[in-house]
C-alpha cells in the first residue's frame, strides 16, 4: 500500500492531523512502540466519522486511543489507522453540576476545572494522565473511587459514523473495564454528574492526592502507571515486592524500585523488554504465591 498517497487522500477528508507511518513511541506513555500506518488526530466528530468511512472504503482496520497511558503497543506498530483522540475533540461545557466532554479532554484538566467551579468528584482524577474517554472504557480510578461513580452516560460512535447514547448503567462497569472493551464503539462525549462542595475543600484533597502520588510512583521515567491488575483481597504491588522482584530488569525496561507494580523505561527499552519482563514477574509471583497476575494495561499491535 501506498500509506503517503492514502494519507493524502485521508487528509482531503478531515480537518485534523494525518500521519505515515508515524512511531507510536510518541503517542504512549511509556514511549515505546513501532509505527501505525496511518495516524489520525480528529478536530472534529465529523473528522471521526469520515476516517471511519474512509477505512471502511479501504478495508483498513481501526485503533482507536486516547492519551496511551494504558497502552503498550508492540515494537512492529499498528496495521491500518489509529485514530488518536488526545488535542482534539477537547470540548467541555459545566452547566450547574453536570458536566459534559469530548473524549479528548486530557482527564486531569477537567479535574482542575471542576474544582475551580466548586464541583466534587473528580479529586481522584487529577492524577489519572489520560483522557476522559479513555478514562471511561477503563473505568479509570484511584483513592477508592471512579468514572463509574460519577458517569451519567456517554456517546459513542459505531463504525459506520452512527452516534448512540448510553447510560452508565448498561456499560457494566467494573474494575477497571467496561462493556466498551468489547464493542469496538469509539467514546465521543461524557456525560458526568458532580457535587457541589467548596472550591478549597476540593483542591485540598485533589492535593493530596496528587502528594500520595508523587510520593509513591516513579513519575520520572516513562511509565504506564498499574501493569497488573489487583487480584482479589491482594494488592499486585506488594505481591511483586515480597517476591523480591524490584529492580528486575530486561533491556531498557526495569520493575521500579518505587512501586513494584510500574515498569518504567530506562531510555531505549522496547516493547519486547517490557513484554518478557512482565512474564517473569507473572511467573515469580505465580512460583511464589500461586497468585496469577492479570495485566490491566492493553497490549496491542504487531510484534
Ligand atoms: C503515571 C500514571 C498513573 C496512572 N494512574 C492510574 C490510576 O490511578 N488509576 C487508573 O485507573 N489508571 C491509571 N493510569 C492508567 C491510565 O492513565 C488510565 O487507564 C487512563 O484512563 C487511560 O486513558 P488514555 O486516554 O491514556 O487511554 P489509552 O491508554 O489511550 O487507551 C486505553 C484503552 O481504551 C481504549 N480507548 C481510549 N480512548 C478511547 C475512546 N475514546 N473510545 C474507545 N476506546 C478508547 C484504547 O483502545 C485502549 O484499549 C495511570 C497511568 C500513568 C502513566
Amino acid at each position: 500500500m501506498d500509506w503517503n498517497e492514502l494519507a493524502m487522500e485521508l487528509q482531503k477528508e478531515v480537518s485534523g492531523q494525518v500521519l505515515t507511518r508515524e512511531p507510536m513511541a510518541r503517542h504512549t506513555t511509556w514511549r515505546v512502540g513501532g509505527p501505525a500506518d496511518l495516524l489520525v488526530i480528529p478536530d472534529t466528530i465529523k473528522d471521526l466519522s469520515a476516517t471511519f468511512s474512509f477505512a471502511a472504503d479501504h478495508a483498513l482496520p481501526v485503533t482507536v486511543l486516547g492519551r496511551g497511558s494504558n497502552v503498550l503497543v508492540r515494537d512492529g506498530g499498528i496495521r491500518g489507522i489509529v485514530v488518536k483522540m488526545f488535542r482534539g475533540l477537547t470540548s467541555m461545557t459545566i452547566i450547574g453540576e453536570d458536566v459534559v466532554a469530548e473524549a479528548g479532554c486530557y482527564l486531569p484538566f477537567l479535574a482542575r476545572a471542576a474544582a475551580v467551579h466548586g464541583l466534587s468528584g473528580l479529586e481522584f482524577a487529577a492524577g489519572i494522565p489520560g483522557t476522559v474517554g479513555g478514562a471511561v472504557v477503563m473505568n479509570a480510578g484511584a483513592h477508592g473511587d471512579s468514572m463509574g461513580d460519577v458517569l451519567v452516560q456517554v456517546e459513542v460512535m459505531d463504525s459506520s459514523g452512527n452516534l448512540t447514547r448510553v447510560p452508565a448503567g448498561l456499560l457494566q462497569l467494573g474494575y477497571r473495564t467496561s462493556r466498551l472493551m468489547d464493542t469496538g464503539e469509539t467514546v465521543v462525549k461524557v456525560y458526568l454528574r458532580l457535587r457541589r462542595d467548596e472550591p478549597v475543600e476540593i483542591r485540598k484533597r485533589m492535593q493530596a492526592n496528587l502528594a500520595r502520588r508523587r510520593a509513591l510512583q516513579p513519575l520520572n521515567m516513562p511509565n504506564a502507571g498499574s501493569v497488573f491488575k489487583n487480584p482479589a483481597n491482594a494488592s499486585a504491588g506488594q505481591l511483586i515486592d515480597r517476591c523480591g522482584a524490584k529492580g528486575l530488569t530486561v533491556g531498557g525496561a526495569a520493575v521500579s524500585e518505587k512501586h513494584a507494580n510500574f515498569i518504567v523505561n530506562k531510555g531505549r527499552a522496547t516493547a519486547t523488554d517490557i513484554i518478557t519482563l512482565m512474564e517473569m514477574v507473572r511467573r515469580i509471583v505465580w512460583d511464589t504465591f500461586q497468585v496469577h497476575l492479570e495485566p490491566e494495561i492493553h497490549i496491542m499491535g504487531e510484534g
